[in-house]
């Protein structure tokens, strides 16, 4: 039998799912439950069960006896309030839900820096603001925060990671004077770690779902940075792409990078920046032009080694924000050819450069250059593409370890532990 060293839970967006590795990084067990209806999302209840579902699936799997360290990572921005018991008050708010009182919103907008993360009308910051004026609140917390308090932190304690967007200040490391000015009770806030840094042993609930005690509780993650360490980039000049629904890059950086009016910012994870950006384009446009039943027929008729020079930029509609900054930018798709395996290559060759134009956006706002690419998401399944994508980037491309964000908290942890 292999032995687990460390596990990582992911609440997710559609459940709960838990990954142990061996000390090598290696998979050596994995654990999955789906939260029962799409409410559940919502519910800190379904989250706990989930988690106890997947940590006794895992006992049944592997021994736990040697499990060294455990981390959570949550969808970042999903906040929920808390009484002085610990316990929760109502239901949380959910990562994606546009803030309903616009006075909110510029409250935080006339306080907050003109590059602060918090910004914005899907504003965390904003949650934890509306969360605090709930009766009876002592706490809000991130939703990775409360389930490391269940399994041994007791107190709030948060990572930067998660605090990011709820307006955390990563160069004081403490939450700022303007967030009182916003309208949040700083002394409601958890205490902030960064992401892996040691909180202490695992609790009772914990060892009653078979993790030793000697297990050590480490500050997480958010599903995003998660999802990056999933795929086993870890050193500066690494990069992943997203190739699912929108374009998404990231980059480890060996600074901070950013630049609010191209939607990026950069996250500490162990000794690197995690640096990022999304563009309007992706799988989407592909989804909508051409069609998902479509996609294996055209997709053995491409000819990666000869460019269609469409010179597409593919987009639903107006507007772009990286890597290239214009609310109007309009799509660019015509002129459309008779045969739809050169009209599809034409959107793959675009979604390709904007890929390359953002890699080179990032460097010139002060990034590294690229040196290696791990490729995640639908996309990453069509082999043409890879290849059109390779040739314009022209660095190493590498098989993602796993596209886990479970995983990727582990691995958080074993970087940690593998320092002592
Ligand atoms: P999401 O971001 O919604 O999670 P996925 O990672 O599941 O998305 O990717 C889905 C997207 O990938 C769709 O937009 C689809 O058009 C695209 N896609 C799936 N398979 C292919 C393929 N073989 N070639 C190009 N695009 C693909």
């Amino acid at each position: 039998t292999e032995y687990p060293a460390a596990i990582g839970i992911d609440l997710g967006t559609s459940g709960v799912r838990a990954a142990a590795l061996d000390r090598d990084g290696g998979q050596v067990a994995f654990a999955a439950s789906a939260f029962a209806t799409p409410h559940e999302i919502c519910e800190p209840a379904a989250w706990w069960r989930g988690v106890e579902i997947c940590l006794k699936i895992l006992a049944a799997k592997v021994p736990l006896a040697q499990v060294r360290g455990l981390a959570v990572d949550g969808t970042s921005g999903t906040m929920l309030a808390l009484d002085s018991d610990k316990q929760p008050v109502g239901e949380a708010l959910l990562y994606n839900d546009p803030c309903p009182d616009a006075s909110v919103v510029a409250a935080i907008d006339a306080a907050a820096p003109a590059a602060s993360p918090a910004r914005g009308t899907s504003t965390a910051l904003g949650r934890a603001i509306l969360l605090s004026r709930r009766r009876g609140v002592a706490h809000v917390v991130h939703q990775a925060d409360w389930i490391a308090m269940r399994l041994g932190a007791g107190e709030p304690i948060s990572d930067e990671n998660n605090a990011l967007k709820t307006g955390y200040d990563l160069s004081c490391e403490s939450w700022p004077d303007w967030i009182e000015r916003a309208g949040m009770a700083r002394h409601l806030l958890p205490r902030v770690l960064r992401a892996g840094a040691k909180i202490g042993s695992v609790g009772r609930l914990a060892r009653e779902l078979g993790l030793p005690p000697s297990c050590l509780l480490f500050a997480g993650t958010t599903d995003g940075c998660a999802s990056f360490l999933a795929t086993g980039a870890s050193k500066v000049g690494d990069g992943v792409t997203a190739l699912g629904s929108t374009l998404v890059l990231k980059l480890a950086s060996d600074r901070a990078v950013d630049a609010p009016q191209y939607g990026i910012y950069s996250h500490r994870v162990g000794d690197f920046w995690l640096v990022g950006g999304a563009s309007n384009s992706g799988g989407a446009v592909i989804r909508q032009l051409i069609g998902d039943e479509r996609l294996a027929e055209l997709t053995a008729r491409l000819d990666p080694a000869r460019r269609t020079k469409l010179d597409y930029y593919p987009l639903l509609k107006p507007g772009e924000r990286f890597p290239i900054n214009d609310p109007h930018y309009p799509p660019r798709l015509a002129p459309r050819p008779a045969d739809d395996a050169v009209f599809f290559q034409g959107i793959l060759e675009g979604i390709a450069e904007i890929e390359r134009l953002g890699f080179e956006r990032l460097m010139a706002l002060g990034a590294p250059a690229l040196t290696s690419l791990r490729t995640v998401g639908g996309g990453a399944r069509n082999p043409a593409w890879q290849e059109i994508r390779r040739n314009k980037l022209g660095v190493p491309f590498l098989e993602a370890r796993s596209t886990e964000a479970a995983a990727g908290t582990a691995a958080l942890v074993l970087r940690q532990e593998n320092k002592h």
